[in-house]
């Protein structure tokens, strides 16, 4: 099935999100069946390769940007979608409450060190979206400073891709139920229980506030340099094969090259 997954999920540019119009559910006529299975191995093993690629040219990088709620599956896709990548060329961020030394300097600061280096793959687990989401949901900071990060954001995010990044951000998107059902199994799995943060819990009571903020992020900040899509994330098969196959499909259309030898090799001899 030739499915465009990049053109079906992105967050338009210039037209506002509404995520009741997406349906967390959706499998854009996928099922959990050997075909899906056999075009999510194939893209990862395309992943792979593409990954050894960017790292040969060493032109560009590639930003990852996941963001959503609580059990949207943020950690479960970095396993999952990056499990075949080298780590070697690749470094996952994790970014959490800011700390101290962070609150002294501009939101964007712990940010820009954790970007890419050319020839990597950056992942953000959490991102400077943050600070539109849990600080605009908890007025973390005044109303007059964080309506201005959009802006802040999109010139950040603009500066990052005209120096050779490539940015694709991705909102998993999950049911209040779906989450409901996935903090139960995390309550009655021993294994899982550690997951279980008393604030998780607390957070489900401003669903519609950060319903409201990601609404306004993906509204403001996807643009044609750094768009954001929308992934359904109710089923967790079909949130792995949309975000591989983006990354896969956006990395293909680099047409990257591996870099001509710096050695005429017809006349080498091993001796
Ligand atoms: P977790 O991803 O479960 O490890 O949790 C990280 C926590 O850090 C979440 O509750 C985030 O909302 C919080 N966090 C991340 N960035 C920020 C920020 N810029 N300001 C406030 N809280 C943040
Ligand atoms: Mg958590």
């Amino acid at each position: 099935m030739a499915t465009n997954f990049a053109k079906e999920l992105i967050a338009t540019p210039g037209k506002k999100v509404k995520l009741g119009e997406w349906d967390p559910e959706d499998t854009l006529g996928w099922e959990k069946d050997h075909k899906m299975k056999a075009s999510l191995a194939k893209s990862l093993d395309k992943l792979e390769k593409l990954q050894y690629l960017l790292y040969a040219e060493h032109k560009r990088a590639l930003l990852v940007v996941l963001q959503g709620l609580d059990a949207a599956g943020k950690d479960g896709t970095i396993r999952h979608v990056m499990s075949g990548v080298n780590p070697q060329g690749c470094r996952v961020t994790s970014f959490k409450k800011p700390t101290s030394e962070e609150l002294t300097h501009d939101f964007l600061w712990r940010v820009h060190k954790a970007a890419p280096p050319i020839g990597d793959i950056g992942i953000f687990n959490r991102s400077h979206y943050e600070d539109v989401l849990v600080v605009r949901v908890h007025n973390l900071a005044p109303k007059e400073v964080w309506s201005r990060r959009y802006d802040e954001i999109n010139h950040f995010e603009r500066m990052l891709e005209e120096n050779n990044v490539t940015i694709l951000k991705f909102f998993l998107h999950i049911s209040k139920d779906e989450q409901k059902q996935r903090f139960q199994q995390r309550i009655d799995d021993k294994d899982r229980q550690w997951k279980i943060s008393e604030a998780d819990f607390a957070e489900r009571k401003y669903w519609g506030d950060y319903t409201k903020a990601y609404e306004a992020a993906l509204t403001n900040c996807s643009t044609k340099h750094a768009p954001w899509y929308v992934i359904p994330s109710n089923k967790k098969w079909f949130r792995n094969l949309a975000v591989s196959h983006i990354i896969v499909e956006t990395l293909e259309s680099l047409h990257m090259k591996f870099p001509a030898p710096t050695v005429d090799v017809s006349k080498i001899k091993l001796v």
